[in-house]
């Protein structure tokens, strides 16, 4: 898999929508990555490039406000997760998560930590990290 175990530094937005692309690209049904970091670190644009190498044409809104969006154009289904405001784990199933786990299509899932115990061993985690030091638009992206 792309990018495991690897730290990948982006300084501009292209490249870290690119660098969603190429997830997109090669995921395959069932693939879960989780992203996390601060607010505005980057994560639905990386979704947004996940999504054009899934081959979804159209706007890749943040699902804040509505837990989840699914998008179903591309080569797999997306199911994108923001879980900002969920304010206890057991919520997800009232959503149905495990269905959208173990499906046939590709979950993004932002904010993922505070969900922690729900996430299976095999996500592809992907954290953000800024160093302002390396200017504004720098970001280090830490697989695992
Ligand atoms: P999040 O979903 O993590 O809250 P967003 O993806 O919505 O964040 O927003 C990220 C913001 O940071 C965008 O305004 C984007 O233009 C900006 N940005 C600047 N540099 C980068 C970078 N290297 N990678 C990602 N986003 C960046
Ligand atoms: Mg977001």
């Amino acid at each position: 898999m792309r990018g495991r175990n690897k730290r990948i530094e982006t300084f501009s937005p292209v490249e870290t929508f690119t660098l969603g692309e190429s997830f997109g690209k090669e995921a395959v049904p069932g693939t879960v990555y989780t992203l996390d970091g601060d607010l505005g670190c980057g994560k639905t644009l990386l979704t947004q490039g996940l999504a054009k190498g899934l081959g979804i044409s159209g706007s890749v809104v943040s699902p804040t406000f509505t837990i989840l969006q699914v998008y179903e154009k591309g080569r797999l289904p997306l199911y994108h997760f923001d879980v900002y405001r969920i304010a206890d784990p057991d919520e997800m199933d009232e959503i149905g998560f495990d269905e959208y786990l173990y499906g046939n299509g590709v979950c993004v899932i932002e904010w993922s930590k505070l969900i922690d115990e729900l996430i299976p061993d095999t996500a592809v985690r992907l954290t953000f990290e800024r160093d302002l030091s390396k200017g504004a638009d720098y970001r280090l992206i830490i697989c695992t």
